[in-house]
């Protein structure tokens, strides 16, 4: 039996009578939640409405972190709180995550004492949890560590340690997580409307199958709210009036060629023109430059990045890089969302408002997850259940996931090109070996190969040529042009592994190469 199989997931949803949670959206925050309810043996049930992580969860900056800037703000709380979390994370998903080492380059000796205080004090904080001591480290040093940077006038540099990952993989991992422990958890499921009983209580949804047009009534003890920047759309469908509790700010990533880093080091630039912090990370073997701050007033499920957040990012990356990247050397751009919990203080600025997430019980029970980080997740989750049983929504039942290893762990890995897929690599290897068309690569430009699609189709819910590119693999995101090049023989090898027609390859293609073109800032040709 294949859990991970669409149609065997809308069959365990028909024949279950009544859900405990019924949890609305499956990024970072709604699958943490889905795991751990499953994992205390409660009956799970996860709609997305797109795809697993479409969302804001696709589109960070990678960092498994406590946070060095919110360390600045004196957020001492968050960052404890995240430095915890990031142990928990490289611990149960060492296959998506990696010990990184991060150079903040100073241009005076004053400057680097004082970063190398502050992030001694980051080590403190992470206590036993510490995975590297942070160091000052003399001029010689970073231009060993950082070929690239800017010789002038460059003193010292500190040295630091932090994780980054994968999200859109571990979005993934953690749906079939949930699903390894009997949650049902779907892509392409829209909750249309909340039904409530005569106490005015919300006791279930109405859901709409996105595929195939069908709708859904199911039961639920408990609907949590986890749909990020759409969570006041969900919160007005519970109650006209409420106030908006969602504040969205959009960051952007511009993706270049791995030798303008040149480096397994990862960038720090502390200070720049608009007072937030610039990464240059070595991630996917391209360099991955970002992030903004902007403040939106509406939120979309596909934003675009602006003219002016492109011309930060690159006029930054430029003072600090012997090799300025051009416009033209950009491979990819993609922007995201955050959605941060609206302060009392409206006026405050979006790159002020704290990363720490809040927890709405409306009167109706709807529990409403916002705001947080992908690195506290799984402590997001764990809140979310504390606080539904202290409402009495459920009763209490035991289950930490501290320990809990996601799907596809493994530790022992020589890191080639599908050690992303963890414990399944060998499965994929497996069918590689099976037929001599599955091995073959998609193109002599990328090392992805056929039997990776066939794979994502079979056990990863890949619906759609995007979902592929996107999400399975990070084609679009580390070079956009060769995911426009890939997509005619993905959709080719998904049209067969569905069941699909022409007509079905031809509207893929087509809405593939118009989504990226919001990933590609020269013009497709
Ligand atoms: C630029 C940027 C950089 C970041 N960098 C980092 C970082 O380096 N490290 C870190 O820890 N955090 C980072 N974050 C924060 C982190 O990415 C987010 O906190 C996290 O991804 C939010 O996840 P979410 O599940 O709340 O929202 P989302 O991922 O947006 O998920 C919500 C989902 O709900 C779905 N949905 C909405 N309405 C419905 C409906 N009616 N029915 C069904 N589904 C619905 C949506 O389709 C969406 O997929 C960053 C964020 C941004 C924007």
């Amino acid at each position: 039996m294949n859990f991970f199989k669409r149609e065997f997931l809308i069959n365990s949803l028909k024949e279950n009578a009544e859900w405990d949670l019924l949890v609305i959206g499956g990024g970072a925050t709604g699958l943490g939640i889905a795991v751990d309810a499953t994992n205390r043996g409660f009956k799970t049930l996860l709609v997305e409405r797109e795809d697993f992580a479409k969302g804001t969860s696709s589109r960070s900056t990678k960092l498994v972190h406590g946070g060095v800037r919110y360390l600045a703000q004196g957020n001492i709380r968050l960052v404890t709180e995240a430095l915890r979390e990031r142990e928990f994370l490289l611990k149960n998903a060492p296959h998506l995550t990696k010990n990184e080492s991060f150079v903040i380059p100073c241009f005076s000796w004053f400057t680097g004492l004082y970063y190398a205080a502050g992030l001694k004090i980051y080590d403190w904080l992470s206590g036993r949890k510490s995975i590297g001591k942070s160091k000052l480290i003399n001029r010689k040093e970073v231009e060993k560590r950082l070929p690239t940077i800017k010789r002038d006038p460059l003193i010292c540099g500190v040295l630091y340690h932090d994780g980054v990952f994968d999200d859109a993989r571990l979005a993934l991992n953690l749906a079939q997580t949930a699903i390894d422990k009997g949650a049902v958890v779907l892509n392409y499921f829209k909750l249309v409307s909340l039904i409530k009983n005569e106490a005015r209580k919300i006791c279930g949804a109405t859901l709409n199958d996105e595929e195939k047009g069908e709708t859904y009534e199911v039961k639920a003890k408990v609907v949590v709210n986890a749909t990020g920047v759409f969570a006041d759309d969900i919160l007005k469908m519970d109650q006209p009036s409420s106030k908006k509790m969602i504040r969205p700010s959009q960051g952007i990533h511009l993706v270049v060629d791995k030798s303008f880093l040149q480096s397994e080091d990862a960038i720090m630039i502390p200070e720049t023109e608009d007072g937030r912090v610039l990464f240059a990370i070595p991630w996917n073997d391209h360099v991955l430059l970002g992030t903004t701050d902007t403040p939106l007033r509406t939120a979309s499920i596909e934003p675009v990045a602006l003219e002016k957040e492109i011309d930060f990012v690159l006029n930054t990356a430029r003072a600090f890089l012997s090799k300025p990247p051009q416009r033209s050397d950009v491979l990819s751009v993609f922007a995201g969302l955050r959605p941060l919990a609206a302060s009392d203080n409206d006026s405050a600025k979006t790159k002020e408002i704290s990363r720490s997430h809040k927890i709405i019980i409306s009167e109706s029970g709807l529990v409403s997850v916002i705001g947080g980080k992908w690195t506290t997740y799984r402590k997001m989750a764990e809140d979310a259940l504390d606080n539904i049983f202290s409402a009495r929504l459920l009763q209490f039942k035991d289950g930490s996931t501290e320990n809990l290893k996601l799907h596809g762990y493994t530790i022992d890995e020589d890191g080639n090109g599908l050690s992303i897929y963890g414990s399944d690599k060998k499965e994929i290897e497996k069918l590689e070996q099976q037929n001599q068309y599955y091995s073959q690569t998609l193109s002599g430009e990328t090392s992805v190969t056929v039997a990776q699609v066939i794979w994502a189709v079979r056990n990863e819910m890949a619906r759609t040529v995007e979902d592929f590119l996107a999400r399975r693999t990070r084609v679009l995101f580390t070079d956009a042009k060769l995911a426009v090049d890939l997509a005619p023989k993905v959709a080719d090898v998904m049209m067969r592994e569905l069941g699909q027609n022409e007509e079905w390859k031809a509207v893929q293609l087509c809405k593939f190469r118009l989504l990226a073109k919001n990933y590609f800032l020269n013009d497709l040709t």
